[in-house]
């Protein structure tokens, strides 16, 4: 190899510096992995307030310069923080960043406009990086592919940068009004960039933009690439995906293996491994006790993470959530979102108490002591890009019991009575009763069939969910955009003198 190729990995969040979702544990792994196997990634994300002072005290100042966007300009601050051996830049801006949360404000175009464009614009400025590959990231970074083009192109250590642009949820795309074209974008007199940028004449999509200029795409699960050709998932984008299905990747995410093991997470009380389960039924009591459930572990326990929105395939739960209740389990829910849902569980809880728990937080220790003391995970979602709360739970040794989408799909071995194969329990169709039926199914065995049961958890503790598969699929995609960063360099001529 001549010299490693450079990537510039562009994301909105990255553990341990801000999560809101499955995005900011891919950013937190991956890269560490890419840098392992030869690829010097850089990751690049905005500073907001929230990130924890032990960080933001470590971080240096790299450079800053003002930057055109649309009529203003705005200040742009770079620092930069080495952890666990993968170079993060923090772009810094007090009055777009300097807010409680990440998202959810008036003018998270403009934000997400500013942010998309420091990344580009930052580029030159950054002393000891030059990039081969800016890697994208959903809404948030999905400008940059456009401004790359429209407003770079052609400055020296700019032309030969290409893209990719990986959609983690095609759900979320950035639809903003048109004006943001000529306001923030500045892009309105360019007939051929505003045309790819607007959805139906009326607003501007930032997604869009990604999905049409970047050199290639990729998705979180091969099912979930497949889905998203189609009307139903592919959220008025499913035409761009068939025409550009040639640079379509679908590559199914790891989870951090040392951030999730069940046999040092520091969250435990207890811990446990596939040869030494006497853990897990520790942390079970001791979530039941937390939680205020009844403490007997010979009740099974069904649990839910995630984000409550009808993605989640809460309406399923809705639907037959007292049919559950007939069941001898209990049930526990951690998440936040959607106030109808949120509302749903609070009222869940007051109607079975000792039976049924919510807490309605964001919670890190506690979803891992979820996850850990649980014995079923439920997620019978409606479309599920990917999805790491399922391999999470496998990994702690809890069975999922999933709808057949994405990731879960891919994810996920249904339960096979006959041969004994399986990780999780699973249906096909988006129907509540499928739903129960496959609950019931996975409490009967529990019930009746403990050695089954326990040797599905074995199996499911036993699948590989480390990123090195998903890595070596990134850097595949690296090298098609630039293949001549990984030819070896020609053995040098020796010139031997000839003896008379
Ligand atoms: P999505 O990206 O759609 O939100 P994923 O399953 O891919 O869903 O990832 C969700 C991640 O966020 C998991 O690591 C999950 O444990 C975590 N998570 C979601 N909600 C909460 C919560 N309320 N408290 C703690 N962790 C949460």
């Amino acid at each position: 190899m001549r010299r490693k190729p450079r990537v510039l990995f562009a994301t909105s969040e990255a553990v341990p510096f801000m999560k809101t979702g499955g995005l900011g544990d891919v950013a937190g792994s991956l890269p560490k992995e890419l840098k392992q196997s030869g690829v010097e990634v850089r990751v690049i994300m905005p500073k907001y307030k929230k990130i924890d002072e032990k960080y933001t005290k470590r971080m240096k100042h790299v450079c800053d310069f003002y930057m055109p966007l649309g009529w203003r300009n705005v200040y742009c601050g770079i620092e930069k923080l080495t952890h666990k051996g993968v170079v993060y830049y923090f772009v810094d801006n007090e009055y777009y960043f300097g807010r409680d949360n990440a998202y959810g404000y008036f003018d998270d175009g403009e934000r997400i406009a500013f942010f998309s464009k420091a990344i580009v614009e930052c580029l030159q400025y950054l002393p000891d990086f030059k990039c081969d590959i800016l890697h994208c990231n959903d809404w948030h970074t999905a400008l940059s592919t456009v401004f790359l083009r429209e407003f770079y192109n052609g400055m020296e250590g700019y032309s030969n940068i290409k893209t990719i642009f990986t959609v983690h949820n095609l759900k979320f795309q950035g639809q903003m009004s048109d004006s943001v074209l000529s306001d923030i974008l500045a892009l309105d007199y360019n007939k051929a960039a505003a045309d790819q940028l607007r959805t139906d004449g009326a607003s501007v999509n930032f997604m869009k933009g990604a999905l049409c200029y970047s050199d290639l795409l990729s998705t979180v699960s091969e099912t979930y690439a497949e889905e998203i050709q189609t009307d139903f998932f592919g959220e008025n984008m499913q035409d761009i995906y068939r025409r550009r299905k040639d640079v379509l990747y679908g590559i199914m995410n790891g989870i951090d293996q040392d951030e999730y093991d069940p046999s040092k997470s520091k969250a435990l009380k207890a811990h446990f491994t596939i040869d030494d389960m006497e853990g897990k039924r520790k942390c079970k009591e001791e979530l039941q006790k937390e939680l205020g459930l009844e403490v007997n572990d010979s009740i099974p326990l069904i649990t839910m993470c995630g984000r409550l929105t009808q993605q989640k395939g809460l309406d399923l739960v809705k639907h037959v959530f007292g049919e559950i209740m007939d069941l001898p389990v209990q049930f526990a829910v951690l998440g936040t979102g959607d106030r109808e849902y949120e509302d749903m569980f609070r009222s869940f809880a007051e109607r079975y108490p000792g039976k049924v728990a919510a807490c309605l937080t964001f919670n890190e220790p506690l979803s891992h002591r979820l996850y850990a003391g649980g014995d079923m995970l439920l997620m019978p979602s409606l479309f599920e890009p990917c999805g790491l709360s399922q391999m999470i739970a496998m990994r702690y040794g809890t069975l999922p019991i999933v709808r057949e989408t994405g990731g879960l799909k891919d994810s996920v071995i249904p339960y096979n009575k006959y041969t004994g194969e399986g990780t999780g329990f699973s249906f096909a169709n988006y129907n509540a009763h499928e739903m129960l039926f496959t609950i019931q199914k996975a409490v009967k065995l529990y019930y009746e069939d403990r050695t089954s049961f326990d040797r599905l958890i074995k199996q499911a503790m036993s699948c590989d969910f480390s990123w090195k598969a998903a890595a070596e699929k990134y850097i595949e995609m690296y090298k098609r955009l630039h293949p001549e960063l990984w030819q070896q360099e020609k053995p040098k001529k020796t010139t031997t003198k000839k003896g008379r």
